[in-house]
């Protein structure tokens, strides 16, 4: 068992998506243009950034609106009903806005709205808007897609013939972990947009949250893709060097700070652990859990202490919890649910949006030389999976090559910070020279050279924000990648849109203190566009 990770080569993995990334610069839509160019010259000092992929503007930052009363909510919406065209939409569709989240950060209450067309949702599109304690609108980043007609008709396509066609494209072997759901959503293409089944399978073979578009017409595959958040991609067999590496094996006693009453049980107020092969582990009497390294249990606490150190590291940035759009943290009150010994010395460990829950498998090294060590006891490991776990909460279901590059950097950058150690993965790999498992955010890749493989492109990602706390300080760097994570407007974000949202933070919160050095490091020596 050591090719779980050839999912990703699976044929299901259309990503057609990325087929809209493309490196032509869009002009500036000529509405959009004009319209934003009055809301500017009515609020002196706002600016724009705009994307140009599609013409219209990524973000808008300034005091964009009168204080006036009533929430946040109603304030984001009579903005975005004043301005569709300077977001390059029509009024019908502002007026199908619907907010689907809100949180609050360094005193901006922000709303998101998802974009909607003739009644059905349009997948990965939506705008978040930023109002502050006088209900000033401060900024708007955007997701939003311009310009969507689609002529509806009724559906030739059944629902059961949408899941028997994912089935067949899965292949014979396919066996589910769960249940399939579904929803009918717009889905962006080339040709436009097309009305769809989404359909989420999580399959236990071909391992994943496998994604389906289906075209409710004539059951075409529009597009598919897995989203499950491995720590690894596909495990290449590699020489073995060190075949004893030395580690640090001393065994520390912690404080398990949020159990619950009756404090017997790893049941806290961050974390519930889940093991695979046993029943969940009691503490002694004396509210001990003592296991040693071989014992089953033992990695239940190693894996709860790193969540609640996670979670902890997490909640001093200014994160929310599990709170919204985690299936698992939604049902308990914020706990994030981590499995351990999952399958059979399993090589990975992942976060499944599916579930809301993330897992780590027992790795088969020694037995198999290639393989990986108990990925259980890496706190790095922890945090990686915890990070897609988090972005996920923000922003459910982010797709797209750079979505899952970012995704994968972001996720190793935190892992990193946190550890203060640039090296992710460092003892699940047992010889690191060999491997290209092992991650290290101190590199000098670029956008331009990176393959795009998620885990790949996504080192550029973690490279420039570990050069970012190089310069700056784990602090202010910390600060601004989280807040430009919580805000990120759209949910299939290119590297330049992360850029461009980081700068945003900057000149919001720092009064622009570190945009040369932003520009100089993102732009300049990583490559990722102007
Ligand atoms: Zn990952």
């Amino acid at each position: 068992m050591f090719h779980e990770e050839s999912s990703l080569r699976h044929p299901a993995n259309r990503n057609r998506i990325d087929a809209l990334l493309s490196d032509t610069v869009v002009q500036p839509m000529a509405f959009a243009s004009q319209e934003s160019k009055a809301l500017l010259e009515k609020h002196p000092g706002a600016s724009l950034k705009w994307n140009t992929m599609t013409g219209t503007p990524s973000w808008i930052e300034g005091k964009l609106s009168m204080a006036m009363a009533g929430t946040a909510t109603g304030v984001s919406q009579s903005f975005l009903m004043e301005n569709p065209k300077v977001l390059g939409i029509s009024a019908d569709d502002a007026e199908e806005l619907t907010q689907v989240d809100s949180f609050e950060w360094n005193g901006l209450q922000f709303i998101r709205l998802q974009q909607n067309h003739q009644g059905l949702p349009v997948f990965g599109a939506s705008v978040l808007v930023g109002v502050d304690d006088k209900n000033q609108v401060r900024m708007v980043t955007s997701g939003l897609r311009p310009q969507i007609s689609v002529q509806r008709s009724e559906k030739t396509i059944s629902l059961k013939e949408a899941r028997q066609i994912a089935r067949k494209d899965l292949g014979e072997a396919m066996e589910l972990r769960g249940t399939i759901t579904h929803k009918t959503v717009l889905y962006p293409t080339q040709q436009g947009h097309v009305e769809t089944y989404h359909l989420t399978v999580p399959a236990e073979n071909p391992l994943g949250d496998w994604e389906y578009f289906i075209d409710v017409q004539n059951g075409e595959i529009v597009d598919s893709y897995n989203s499950m958040m491995f720590h690894s991609h596909y495990f290449a067999p590699r020489a073995r060097v060190y075949p004893e590496n030395p580690e640090d094996t001393a065994l520390k006693t912690v404080m398990l700070r949020d159990i619950k009453s009756p404090y017997n049980k790893l049941d806290g107020e961050y974390c519930k652990v889940i093991n695979e092969d046993a029943p969940a582990a009691m503490a002694s009497s004396n509210y001990r859990f003592d296991f040693s390294p071989d014992n089953t249990h033992f990695d239940e606490c190693q894996v709860y202490y790193a969540v609640e150190k996670v979670y902890q590291y997490f909640l001093n940035l200014g994160f929310r919890g599990f709170k919204v759009n985690n299936l698992y943290g939604k049902a308990n009150n914020g706990q994030l649910a981590a499995n351990v010994h999952t399958g059979t010395n399993y090589d990975n460990a992942y976060y499944s949006s599916a579930t809301g829950q993330i897992y780590f498998g027992d790795g088969s090294y020694p037995g198999n030389a290639y393989g990986l060590r108990d990925l259980a006891k890496e706190v790095d490991v922890v945090a990686h999976e915890f990070t897609h776990a988090l972005i996920d909460e923000y922003h459910p279901g982010m797709f797209g090559t750079e979505g899952a590059a970012l995704h994968e950097g972001y996720s190793d950058y935190f892992a990193a910070s946190l550890t203060d150690d640039s090296e992710v993965g460092e003892y699940v790999v047992p010889a690191p020279e060999a491997s290209g498992v092992i991650r290290n955010c101190d590199n000098n890749l670029r956008y331009p050279d990176a393959p795009t493989q998620p885990h790949a492109r996504g080192k550029v990602w973690s490279g420039a924000c570990w050069d970012l706390k190089k310069e700056l300080g784990q602090e202010v760097s910390d600060f601004l990648i989280f807040g430009s994570v919580l805000i990120l407007g759209t949910t299939s974000p290119t590297f330049k849109y992360a850029k461009d949202i980081l700068l945003l933070i900057d000149q919001y919160w720092c009064g622009g203190e570190y945009k040369a050095t932003i520009k100089r490091i993102f732009e300049a020596e990583r490559g990722i566009p102007i």
